[in-house]
């Protein structure tokens, strides 16, 4: 590891083949043969085979090092960044960002035998993303109305899927959209609603430094949508659940 001299004119001459492709490579290659999206808020778990997010965890760790170093940190010497690397590693793909390197938690459905056909709302459910755009936190809290179709899940289960979903990169409009295509999913309500209210630290921590701003955004869609004093009730229920907490 003395030599100075550029990598072709070494004495041992390399193939093309001889280094492994870094495993990002290779994911990314799989998924584009594939035609799997793969942007910041899409999840990739179908897609990684065996041990390969324990050799993401080591590659993201040796590009946040080299990114402390373009910092001008100095990480050989500083105790307080020696791990940082392996800690941001472990928290994008375990942690912060699961929501796209991790399966949906298992989530059990049942059917609505007793045909309930009331609504009703879940929240706050609190919400931790991050922004697309610089990686800081968004943080907030989340109410969804269901009005029960076929099949039930329970209420504990509106909160893990959730968590799942925000888990990413985001902007808060999308996250909205995608959570609601989950509980769609998981179990195909007659009307579903969700609201959601963040703080958003783009705003706070950098940028406009506006403390204060929040962004509110919902979406309804089946009975929510058709009728308006369903919807309207969603966001009287959702006020008064507020009031319960004194907001
Ligand atoms: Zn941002």
């Amino acid at each position: 590891m003395t030599s100075t001299l550029p990598s072709g004119f070494t004495s041992q001459p390399t193939t093309p083949d001889s280094a492994p492709l870094p495993v990002s490579l290779r994911i990314r290659q799989r998924l584009e043969a594939a035609g799997v999206p793969f942007l910041a808020n899409d999840n990739i778990a179908n897609q990684l085979l065996e041990g390969e997010l324990d050799q993401l965890e080591i590659e993201v760790a040796g590009k946040v090092r080299e990114l402390l170093r373009s910092l001008v940190i100095d990480i050989d010497n500083d105790h307080n960044t020696e791990e940082t690397a392996e800690r941001v590693a472990r928290m994008y793909l375990h942690e912060v960002f699961k929501g796209r390197y991790h399966q949906q938690p298992k989530i059990a459905s049942f059917p609505n035998v007793k045909k309930l056909d009331e609504i009703y709302t879940v929240g706050p459910i609190t919400v931790r993303s991050a922004c697309s755009h610089h990686l800081v936190p968004i943080l907030g809290s989340c109410w969804i109305g269901i009005k029960p179709g076929e099949r039930v899940i329970g209420l504990s289960k509106f909160a893990r899927v959730a968590d799942w979903v925000f888990s990413r990169p985001h902007i808060q409009e999308e996250a909205v959209m995608i959570l609601a295509d989950e509980i769609e999913r998981l179990c195909e309500p007659q009307g579903l609603a969700i609201l959601v209210k963040a703080q958003h630290y783009c705003m706070k921590w950098r940028g406009v430094k506006e403390p204060q701003t929040s962004m509110v955004n919902s979406v309804v869609r089946g009975d929510f949508r058709h009728d308006p004093s369903l919807k309207a009730e969603f966001f009287e229920l959702v006020k008064q659940q507020e009031s319960l907490l004194g907001h």
